[in-house]
């Protein structure tokens, strides 16, 4: 009994070092800035409810998370070709 417990948590803890095992298809974030925000990713769609995402269709607080999560989101998901143009040229703003 125990012993099989121990196997279940050494295999956990070998699964939470290998992240690319896993695939988030839907999850709801509660994002803590300098307001609150909830930030959806379902189907490789993601959303957030704070006015710069109603915008441009991206913001800080979902690039931040494609960042955290980017082991373990569809390749889709990962950066839409919309952020990286976002990104793009917030950087050629700043040079
Ligand atoms: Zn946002």
């Amino acid at each position: 009994m125990y012993s099989d417990m121990i196997h279940k948590i050494e295999k956990a803890k070998r699964y939470a070092q290998e992240p690319d095992r896993v695939t988030i298809e839907q999850l709801q974030v509660r994002f803590r800035g300098g307001n609150e925000h909830v930030v959806v990713i379902k189907n490789d769609h993601w959303s957030c409810d704070c006015h710069f995402f109603h915008d441009w269709q991206t913001c800080s607080h979902v690039m931040a998370l494609q960042r955290l999560l980017a082991p373990m989101l569809s390749h889709t998901s990962e950066t839409s070709s919309h952020v990286e143009v976002a990104e793009e040229s917030v950087l050629l703003t700043l040079t």
